[in-house]
């Protein structure tokens, strides 16, 4: 049985990222979603842990049975490859945009490795129409009145919306 980690800080789930969990399902039998709650980009979050987790689960929710069921959402404190094990896991899944990902995704894989060297880091690319997505770009995006289709799950749109003017 292949398990296999997501983590990030999906503040919040974007198409980019539920394009790289379908990629996944693809190739091993469980995939957990695990939203970090130390991630660097603490000053820059705008959902709570348990939002991020609840849109998370509506897109989760709306996928097909037979994919939805692979699938595990958690949260996760302290060192990433700590959880992996906890999980009887030992397989990590990154996703990687053109350009702008390499860099940090590199060093991230390095010191994983470094902190323990049977856990592995796999890396997928999103489909060239989801590659330009970030949660960064779509909370600028919250405050202009923008059709936000083209970049999160139709589902959690509304959701997103009344987030408006919270921040
Ligand atoms: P983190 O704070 O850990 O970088 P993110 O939620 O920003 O968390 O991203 C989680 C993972 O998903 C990262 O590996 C990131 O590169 C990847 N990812 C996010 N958006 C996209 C996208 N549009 N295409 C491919 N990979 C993506």
């Amino acid at each position: 049985m292949l398990i296999a980690v997501y983590p990030g800080s999906f503040d919040p789930i974007t198409l980019g990222h539920l394009d790289i969990i379908l990629r996944a399902c693809k190739v091993c039998d469980k995939l957990i979603i695990a939203v970090g709650k130390n991630s660097y980009k603490k000053n820059t979050s705008l959902l709570t842990i348990s939002k991020r987790i609840e849109l998370i689960e509506k897109v989760v929710n709306d996928l097909d049975g037979n994919i939805r069921q692979k699938i595990e959402i958690s949260s996760f404190d302290g060192l990433l490859v700590d959880f992996v094990k906890e999980k009887k896991s030992n397989l990590i899944i990154r996703g990687l945009r053109a350009f702008s990902d390499f860099d940090y995704e590199f060093n991230l894989a390095m010191i994983n490795s470094k902190i323990s060297n049977d856990v592995e880091t796999i890396f997928l690319m999103a489909n060239e129409n989801k590659q330009f997505i970030s949660s960064k770009f779509v909370k600028e995006l919250l405050e202009l009145n923008i059709d936000l289709s083209p970049f999160l799950p139709k589902i959690i749109i509304e959701d997103f919306l009344k987030l408006k003017g919270e921040n």
